[in-house]
Parts: structure tokens; sequence; C-alpha cells
């Protein structure tokens, strides 16, 4: 497995948020976290970073134990992570933000990886453009430029499509979609959009509460399924 949570509990402060989840994401698969406001996805992704006060149970990244990893060791052991909202500096150009990914990775250059250049002809083409100059697509582009320029094994992206333009949406989801599929990386990610999550996960949870209360293959992701737990 890529990523494996036994039994977590997950903490801010004294609360528990996330509450005796198990999880299971196979190496190459994408996984979708799903549920309303609120349940827990974001202290989902960040306690598989190590952003939460603490956790009990057992998280392991790759087959190594990561539970008590702090989140610089979980970056070097392959987990990018893309927050919500994306992060992007938008006073340091694309090539800036692209290069502050590379100070997480093995590569001492710290050049712009030919994958992004590739992968993101528009960015290639404005490398010395300030980030904060570019629509909300190009940044979520960006986004996962210098989350791949850390080089991970397994990406966490939280809502990739919130906020952008429904003719972007299709193209932040073939752009991952080749990054699943193509090279193979890791995917874990929340999304608001069922069709989005449908179209690009092999395997689904549903929180509520702070607890997994669906999971399984993503055929098993019914409109009934949806109504219960995903209509507001
Ligand atoms: P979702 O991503 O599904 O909208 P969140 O993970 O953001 O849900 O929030 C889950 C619960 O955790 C909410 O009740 C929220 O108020 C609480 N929470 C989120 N962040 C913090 C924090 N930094 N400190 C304390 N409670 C928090």
């Amino acid at each position: 497995m890529m990523l494996e949570l036994q039994d977590v509990t997950s903490f801010y402060g004294k609360t528990p948020i996330l509450q005796n989840v198990d999880l299971s994401v196979p190496e190459g698969s994408c996984f979708c976290v799903l549920g309303k406001n609120g349940v827990g996805k974001t202290t989902l992704m960040r306690t598989i970073m190590g952003l939460t006060t603490r956790i009990t149970g057992k998280l392991s990244i790759a087959g190594q134990d990561a539970t008590s990893q702090p989140t610089y060791e979980r970056a070097i052991a392959g987990v990018g992570y893309i927050p919500q909202g994306r992060g992007i500096l938008g006073k340091f150009t694309v090539r800036e933000n692209i290069q502050l990914g590379t100070f997480a990775s093995n590569d001492a250059a710290h050049g712009v990886p030919p994958l992004c250049l590739e992968l993101f002809p528009y960015l290639a083409e404005n490398l010395d453009k300030r980030a904060g100059h570019l629509s909300g697509g190009q940044q979520q582009q960006l986004a996962i430029a210098r989350a791949l320029a850390t080089d991970p094994k397994v990406l966490l992206l939280d809502e990739p499509t919130e906020g952008i333009q429904p003719n972007i949406v299709k193209e932040i989801e073939l752009t991952l979609r080749r990054l699943n599929k193509e090279i193979g990386l890791t995917l874990i990610l929340t999304e608001q959009h069922i069709k989005v999550a449908r179209e690009l996960s092999d395997y689904f949870a549903v929180l509520e509460n702070g607890r997994v209360v669906e999971t399984g293959p993503i055929a098993a992701l019914t409109d009934e399924l949806v109504e219960r737990h995903l209509t507001i």
C-alpha cells in the first residue's frame, strides 16, 4: 500500500476531529475523499502530512511507519500536498514558485523539472510572469507543478477544482488523469464535483462527523449513496 491509516484518531488541541479512520490507498491508484462541509476532509489531508496536533493509531507511507514522523520527513518520503486555496505566492514568478518545490526534493540543482514544462505549456512559456497575474486554473496548474517538483510518490490535492471556471475543470481533470494513469502517481483528493470524482477515481471514502461511513471501489458510489451523504 502507498498509504495506510489504521484506527487513526487525529486531534486539534484536545479535540478529536477524525475518529477511528481506516484507509488503504494502493500504489498507483486514485482515491477520492468525499463528504459535506466540515466533516473532516481537510483534516484528513493534514493528518497524512503530520499537520494536526497529534494522532493515535498507525499511519504508514509506502510500507514504512510514519506515525511519529514530522512533516518534512513525510515530504522526503514522497508525499506531496496541495492545500485548499493552493498556497501560490503571488509576488513571486512562476519559476520561483516551482523552484520552491525543488527544495523538498533530492535535486540539488533546483531547476524546473522537465515534466512540469511538458505538462503545462502555458507555464513553460510564462516562467518569468508573476504568479499573482495567473488565472485560477493556471494557478492550480502551478500548484501541481510545484508539488511535482518535490518528486512525490503520492500527491494529496484538497479541492483541486474549487473556484475554477467550469471549462477549466475538465483540463485539471485531464492533467490529474495523466499523472495518475501515465506517470503512475498515486493521488488522494477531496472533490465536490461528484462527476470528476467518478471519472478520475478508483476508490472512494465518504466522511461524516470525522468518521468513514462508506468506502469501496468507485463503482459502489451509487446515486442513492450520493443522495444520502453528499447532497446539501
Ligand atoms: P472539511 O474539509 O470536510 O470541510 P475540516 O477538516 O476543515 O472539514 O473540518 C472538520 C472539523 O474540524 C470542523 O468541525 C472544523 O471546525 C474543525 N477544525 C478544522 N480546523 C481546525 C483547527 N485548526 N482547530 C480546531 N478545529 C478545527
